[in-house]
């Protein structure tokens, strides 16, 4: 089974873990899960992907700054305050089972540490790095200047591709970086597993 260690460790760190082989059924069963709530999305070319804010709506209000009909200053403050949060993981370290997320304006890493009923981290496969030290390095030198890229941002890792510069540019888009050693205690969390590429 894919992950099978992964798994074991997120669960002894406190999560529910659910394993999928595609997106598509991941969708699926966030649409069977998610009813008749209030939904958050956080930034994340993983949900996007997945067509995630699309299935939810049918059952949900969801708010999403990335939605074009939504006011995104508005959408990020009623999506801080929902029953349920979605975000991506940026890395999972494979040895411990460690979340980490970096985070520019803050409001994806706040909303995974506290406000919710039930959180969920949405990973691909290839999100999953051997250990925290190659995760913290594909946030810094991956993540974030994909990211940085696809924004525009003017930083030097948007203007090279090819690496963090550790800038002190107002563009800046990592600002703040959260280690989940073990699940929150104030929330419900489960961590959705796909053995697929989603993402970066
Ligand atoms: S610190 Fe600057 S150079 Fe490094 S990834 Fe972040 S935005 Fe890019």
């Amino acid at each position: 089974m894919a992950f099978e260690e992964l798994k074991k460790r997120l669960e002894q760190n406190g999560y529910k873990v659910s394993v999928f082989s595609t997106g598509a059924e991941a969708a699926d069963y966030l649409a069977d899960s998610v009813k008749g709530v209030s939904v958050g999305l956080g930034g994340s070319m993983t949900l996007k992907e997945m067509g995630v804010e699309e299935r939810l709506q049918a059952n949900n209000t969801v708010f999403w700054h990335w939605n074009s009909c939504a006011d995104p200053a508005e959408s990020l403050r009623q999506a801080m305050t929902t029953d349920v949060y979605l975000l991506s993981a940026n890395a999972i370290a494979e040895d411990t089972g460690e979340i980490l997320n970096i985070d520019g304006t803050g409001n994806r890493v706040a909303s995974s540490l506290f406000g919710h009923k039930k959180v969920y981290f949405v990973a691909g496969r290839n999100k999953v790095s051997p250990d925290y030290e190659s995760a913290l390095w594909r946030l810094r030198n991956v993540v974030a200047p994909k990211n940085a890229q696809r924004l525009g941002r003017n930083t030097p890792c948007a203007v090279n591709g090819d690496k963090c510069y550790d800038c002190n540019s107002p563009e800046r888009i990592c600002n703040a970086l959260v280690v989940f050693y073990k699940k929150i205690r104030s929330m419900d969390a489960e961590v959705i597993l796909v053995d697929e590429d989603l993402g970066y």
